[in-house]
């Protein structure tokens, strides 16, 4: 079992907040500073480049991406981290459209976060006018799985309202069609057992800053299955993804398996900071995660919906069909965020108006998310939101 008391007394948070926001910044493992303190002394100040050896720099992309592995069902020796979820979105898609060179359409649904809309469209313009980005509602994916689409690029837990698609049953489906598949875990990583290796996926895409606590800034991770890793061809052919980056040859070959997923130079510090949140999701269950994540769900949900009339449930009300997030509709969700956010309840807001909360067991427990009823009830029932000062809005959201 994971013991829950033992995890959170390891994350460093301000007193009196109750942090629902782990779904968006993780907050910080009390190891990373002193982790990332020696990184700078002793490693980079003390061994200058031969840390690249010594240090082992040039096996964390990889050993980091076994440990997020073990958290989403992928076999070791598949996942490698670096770049930002946005460019390993661009690049899954690149090399699935390229193992389906007859098709020209991507699906996707408009529950995706938009940046990976974005990067698709932008890639897509790049290989010319006859390839098509598809946007679908969610519940019509299914039905729009044709022979005609190359590649299914979907996120799996809906950042706004949590809402989960079927993995495994899409996978199949697409597979059925001659479909190559690219899942976003960003909302799952952490967050929900996956099982990548379970569910024959193909490419997966993540980030390590939202419930995997890697901070701001950490890098995203890429997961090939090995089905596909000697085949797919890496569109971001970087010299950290060849063959052999050493030989400076000046033609590209791929490295073998994963590795080719690699780009350039790693964020060394960013990786150490993740590494020292590792430590705690090394202890950790997704199992005893996703059970704990369910209670703590359930109860906020029932505490509101009894205080709050005003609120409405824009999450999935059967808990299976929910990631590890809740969200509320309110007109005036931005202003009800700031004033939450004063007395110490951290959550965030995304337009039009929704007000979501992240439920994440590894440092919130049942007292915190009653406390954080409690206080919703009050800034509800007496209107503390109705005050120019929380209707102004930031740049952050
Ligand atoms: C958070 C998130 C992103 C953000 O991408 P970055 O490149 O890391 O800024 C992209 N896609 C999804 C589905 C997300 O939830």
């Amino acid at each position: 079992m994971t013991d829950f008391a033992v995890t959170k007394a390891m994350f460093d948070l301000p007193d009196g907040v109750i942090y629902l926001d782990g779904n968006s910044l993780g907050p910080l493992p009390k190891a990373a500073g002193d982790r990332v303190n020696d990184m700078l002394v002793k490693e980079w100040g003390q061994m200058l480049i031969t840390g690249w050896n010594k240090a082992g720099w040039m096996a964390l992309p990889t050993g980091l991406g076994d440990r997020i592995g073990r958290l989403v069902g992928a076999e070791p020796g598949t996942v490698v981290t670096g770049d930002t979820l946005s460019i390993k979105v661009y690049q899954a898609v690149a090399s699935a459209l390229e193992l389906r060179p007859d098709r020209k359409v991507v699906l996707s649904d408009n529950g995706n976060f938009p940046s990976d809309l974005y990067m698709v469209d932008g890639l897509l313009r790049s290989l010319g006018p006859d390839y098509e980005l598809r946007v679908v509602a969610p519940e019509e994916v299914a039905a729009s799985i044709t022979e005609d689409v190359a590649v299914l690029m979907l996120t799996e837990v809906d950042y706004r309202s949590g809402r989960m698609h079927d993995m495994k049953a899409l996978t199949e489906l697409a597979h059925a069609n001659g479909v190559v598949t690219v899942w976003d875990l960003a909302h799952s990583a952490g967050a929900v057992p996956v099982d990548l290796s379970g569910c024959n996926a193909d490419f997966a895409v993540g980030c390590t800053y939202k419930y995997l606590n890697g901070g701001p800034g950490a890098p995203a991770f890429i997961y090939v299955s090995p089905r596909l890793a000697d085949r797919a061809r890496p569109a971001l052919s970087g010299w950290l993804g060849h063959e052999a980056p050493f030989a400076f040859d000046l033609n590209y070959r791929p490295g073998s398996g994963i590795e080719r997923m690699r780009v350039g130079t790693p964020p060394i510090i960013q990786m150490t900071a993740l590494s020292a949140a590792m430590d705690i999701w090394d202890m950790a269950n997704m199992t005893d995660v996703r059970a704990k994540s369910i209670e703590l769900t359930e109860l906020f949900i029932s505490r509101v919906e009894a205080t709050c009339p005003e609120l409405e449930l824009a999450s999935p009300r059967d808990p299976n069909q929910r990631g590890s997030q809740v969200s509320f509709r309110f007109t005036e969700g931005y202003a009800a965020m700031q004033a939450l956010i004063a007395r110490g309840v951290i959550g965030d807001f995304r337009a039009p108006d929704i007000m979501r909360f992240g439920f994440t067991p590894l440092y919130i427990d049942e007292q915190d998310v009653e406390r954080a009823a409690d206080i919703m009830a009050d800034i509800m029932g007496n209107r503390l939101w109705d005050t120019p000062e929380y209707k102004v809005r930031q740049r952050v959201t």
